[in-house]
């Protein structure tokens, strides 16, 4: 799967993304069978900036109509865009621009898209938004990941980056397995055994240390059905 991001913050973003799991993701490991990893991800970014043909490198303007704030302008935005993806347009190809008013992304997206596309354009706003025409030209999808206003599209594109990874078979290690396949982790413990904490003691529920997972499972879903 192949992410790219246009973003006027690029090194915010790669920061994140090349940590930990997703950072693992994108490199191959070498090793024999199930040590050898081939990259499962790649990440690439565009700073519209460096796409605008205006002298200060401007990106921004004045909205038409008036009100507060500044608008994305359409040209370097697409300009990055056409970059990003080329000249192989193809049908397994999404763009997604991040809005406080787009379809609220889930899980359910999260997998259609690892499972149907092997490219995702992640368009990330500031200041008020982008110019409209945008989303016509790349007949893109507005996204929400939820009803709150951020001040940037970046984290809403991280977090669609990182739950659709983890859809991709190998990006989790071998351990960690989809929350789906079975009952979300919920409560989790590791050592000690006991913990003392301002002289109280805290202690790991006797059901995680009998060894019985059907106990252990049933333990977590009476815990994860309260909590609902
Ligand atoms: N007044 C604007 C808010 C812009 S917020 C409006 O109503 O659209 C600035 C940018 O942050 C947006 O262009 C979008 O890319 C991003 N953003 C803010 N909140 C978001 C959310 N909940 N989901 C996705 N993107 C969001």
């Amino acid at each position: 799967m192949h992410f790219h991001v246009i973003t006027l913050f690029p090194e915010v973003c790669k920061a994140y993304t090349d940590s930990s799991i997703l950072g693992r993701a994108q490199k191959t490991e070498k090793g024999k069978g199930a040590k050898h990893r081939g990259k499962k991800i790649s990440v690439s970014y565009y700073n519209p900036r460096d796409f605008s043909k205006d002298k200060h490198k401007k990106t921004d303007d004045r909205p038409y109509g008036g009100g507060p704030g500044m608008v994305m302008h359409a040209e370097p935005i697409l300009r990055a865009w056409e970059k990003a993806v080329g000249k192989k347009k193809t049908a397994k190809i999404k763009t997604l621009i991040m809005s406080p008013r787009g379809k609220k992304f889930d899980a359910e997206m999260a997998k259609e898209l690892a499972k149907k596309y092997d490219t995702v354009v992640l368009i990330s706003g500031r200041y008020e938004g982008i110019d409209s025409r945008v989303q016509k030209i790349l007949k893109a999808d507005a996204v929400s990941v939820g009803d709150y206003v951020l001040t940037g599209g970046e984290l809403p594109a991280l977090a669609i980056i990182d739950s659709v990874s983890r859809q991709i078979p190998g990006v989790l290690g071998r351990f960690d397995s989809l929350e789906d396949e079975r009952v979300s982790t919920g409560e989790m413990y590791t050592r000690p055994e006991v913990f003392a904490y301002k002289k109280k003691k805290y202690t790991v529920p006797a059901v995680f240390l009998s060894g019985n997972h059907a106990e252990m499972e049933a333990y977590r879903r009476s815990k994860s059905d309260k909590a609902r």
